[in-house]
């Protein structure tokens, strides 16, 4: 597939091999400098311990083509600063900021004919990953690392405008509660596929994951995470330290109160209270807002707004934050960074 075959009104969210990645090798001590490669393959040590002990991260950030034509990234500093709190969890390297956005910046350039142009809500899904890699055996931290950056095209992950989706509340947990949840790490996804299988075949997009501790709080609802309006136009999201520090969702979070000055609650959401929300939705880089149509919860389904139709405030939300992203609304200082 070439840029120029590509559809870019129909396009989804899958892999595609883009010309140009980003590698970057950590040995003795430090990062080499990093380069541009054209082999989508790379070849690692079979002890390597991204392999067997799950040492391993990722990001997700987008470039987009703003209205006026040119190419930013949204807030790539702050997946450079989480990147790097994942990596002390997990002992890796850090990678840092101000490296992180050039090598982000550089897969753009290198890129440019697979970034989508202005007008059909596509994007370049840009995938910054770090793992351990070298010669090793035993549960340690991995004597080398790599870190890379590679993209790909993306299309509006709603194709006929919002539309809320069901979820389902899971009895399976996605993180401990001192554990792991709060980190970028792959070891938290693979035990959240057999559950995210059940509630699909139960016809529901995904499940929603409670607090590991009491299983009374909403924390994630699949890989997003949560936020309801209150009644009375509260913006509320749920606080604990075993949930993913959404990005989307502080954006949000700033977005409720300085663009549309609603009040932000940042709380317990409990799930036998979810009576008090008018409105539900998930959020995420990926889809920006899901807008939630009803949580099922041991058997009886809460329906909010409507099950066929998008609430105003969570419409609001999505227009502001995707209107920002596309570079028809000014944005708070700092958040667009522009590839020249
Ligand atoms: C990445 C991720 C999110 C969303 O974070 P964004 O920065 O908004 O993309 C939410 N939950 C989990 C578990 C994640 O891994």
């Amino acid at each position: 597939m070439r840029p120029n075959e590509i559809n870019w009104s129909q396009l989804g969210f899958g892999y595609m091999k883009a010309d140009w990645r980003f590698r970057s090798f950590w040995k003795d001590g430090k990062w080499d400098e990093g380069g541009l490669f054209d082999n989508d393959r790379i070849t690692i040590s079979e002890a390597s311990t991204s392999l067997h002990y799950g040492q391993e991260c990722f990001e997700g950030l987008k470039a987009y083509t703003a209205k006026d034509g040119s190419i930013h990234l949204f807030r790539p500093d702050e997946n450079a600063k989480r990147m790097q709190a994942t990596c002390d969890r997990i002992l890796m390297p850090h990678y840092e900021t101000e490296k992180f956005i050039e090598a982000c910046k550089e897969v753009v350039r290198a890129n440019r004919e697979w970034v989508p142009p202005y007008g059909y809500g596509a994007t370049l899904y840009m995938r910054p990953y770090m793992i351990g890699i070298g010669d090793n055996i035993g549960v340690k931290p991995a004597p080398e690392y790599l870190f890379s950056v590679f993209c790909m095209p993306v299309g509006a992950y709603f194709k006929a405008g919002l539309a809320p989706v069901k979820f389902i509340v899971t009895d399976y947990d996605r993180a401990a509660p001192h554990g792991t949840g709060a980190a970028k790490v792959g070891g938290n996804y693979a035990g959240s596929l057999m559950p995210h299988e059940l509630a699909a075949k139960q016809g529901y997009a995904d499940c929603i994951y409670l607090d590991p501790e009491t299983h009374t709080k909403i924390e994630e609802v699949g890989a997003a995470n949560f936020f309801g309006i209150t009644h009375d136009g509260v913006f509320v999201t749920p606080k604990s330290p075993s949930i993913l520090p959404s990005i989307t969702k502080f954006s949000l979070i700033q977005i409720a109160r300085d663009y549309l000055g609603m009040k932000v609650e940042e709380r317990d959401v409990f799930v036998d209270n979810l009576d008090e929300f008018a409105e539900a939705g998930a959020c995420g880089t990926a889809a920006v807002i899901t807008p939630i149509a009803s949580i099922t919860y041991k058997g009886k389904e809460k329906v909010f707004f409507s099950e066929t139709e998008v609430g105003p405030v969570t419409r609001k939300l999505y227009d502001t934050l995707t209107g920002i992203q596309f570079g028809e609304i000014e944005a708070p200082e700092g958040w667009i960074f522009k590839v020249d």
